[in-house]
């Protein structure tokens, strides 16, 4: 990208594109803190110095021709009055991108977590697209997304995409090292996030080893009931703004790790190989015709969360169902 800069060939609108926590968004701060170091483009293998005073205006998120859109703690959705200016509202893309360009180069807006202006009316993605249609002097977007098919085909299509993958495990290893994390610990969160240290770390926040062990249980079928009491004294951290908000994602969480753990099971009954499963530490647990019953009874209990019936109530009922699935 910094050599298509170098010859001026570079489309004002990215999408970089890949499984979430891989380090998507702090790519395209790297990449932005490139077009804008005083000591120029890096060369092919090169690197901005991070050091001169427009590399550290981007670092601290103050450099005037860059425009940020973040998640706020409890923000679920972006809402329209970030991307165009609506009364009450703060500053915006639109407001941003009618302002020239300090140096003359670049104006970059960077959108972390894309898939979040998925909207029913898709209002904010319609108000994008007509930014990225007419694009003012020098302006670039930069849409950092987990799931593009949360966008709408017309902004997809008027984007170039750039590809990420997830790392090896030896890779998301060295992050959790970075995070403190190492031994046994370190290689089970690896194994679960799949390829994904972000992943990875989130589930050590929710306390995901302390949810496993009630999926287990029930799928034992060991006092189900009890186990999805349990559920709810795991201690983690689930976002939210409400105390019912919160109630769901833990509900989505246990679900979403049941789901993995299930289908994990059918792969070994497939025969694929213990340690190419994220839960290939686990004996058989039930029967397979128990399993596929299980996964049927999640992914019914996991459209029931988006339905927003009681999370309490749908992971009783979840639990109870795979006890028996598993008998
Ligand atoms: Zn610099």
């Amino acid at each position: 990208l910094w050599r298509a800069a170098r010859s001026n060939r570079l489309p004002h609108a990215l999408v970089f594109q890949g499984p979430r926590g891989i380090g998507k968004f702090a790519a395209a701060r790297w990449f932005v803190l490139g077009l804008f170091c005083e000591r120029g483009l890096p060369e092919d293998g090169g690197a901005p110095c991070g050091a001169c005073p427009a590399c550290k205006q981007v670092l601290a998120g103050s450099h005037p021709d860059v425009f940020t859109i973040e998640p706020g703690p409890e923000e679920e959705r972006y809402k329209l009055e970030r991307f165009i200016p609506r009364e009450g509202g703060g500053r915006t893309a639109e407001d941003f991108l009618k302002l020239r360009a300090l140096h003359g180069g670049y104006r970059v807006v960077l959108v972390r977590e894309m898939e979040r202006t998925r909207h029913s009316q898709n209002e904010v993605q319609n108000a994008l697209l007509k930014m990225i249609e007419e694009p003012g002097r020098g302006a670039m977007w930069i849409l950092e997304c987990s799931r593009p098919e949360a966008l709408l085909a017309t902004v997809r299509s008027r984007c170039v995409p750039v590809n990420f993958e997830a790392l090896s495990s030896e890779e998301v290893t060295q992050v959790l090292a970075q995070a403190g994390l190492e031994g046994e610990e370190s290689r089970t969160l690896a194994r679960w996030g799949r390829g994904s240290p972000g992943a990875a770390l989130d589930l050590r926040a929710r306390g995901a080893s302390g949810l496993r062990e009630q999926v287990v249980r029930a799928l034992q079928g060991d006092a189900p009931l009890g186990a999805a009491r349990a559920v709810w004294d795991v201690e983690g951290s689930f976002a939210g703004k409400t105390p019912r908000a919160k109630e769901r994602e833990r509900a989505r969480c246990v679900l979403d790790l049941a789901l993995r753990v299930v289908a994990d099971q059918m792969r070994a009954g497939a025969g694929a190989p213990a340690e190419t499963l994220a839960h290939g530490d686990l004996p058989a647990l039930g029967t397979p015709v128990g399993r596929t019953r299980g996964l049927e009874v999640l992914l019914e209990a996991r459209a029931d969360v988006e339905r927003n019936l009681d999370p309490g109530a749908v992971i009783d009922r979840a639990f109870c169902a795979l006890g028996e699935a598993g008998r």
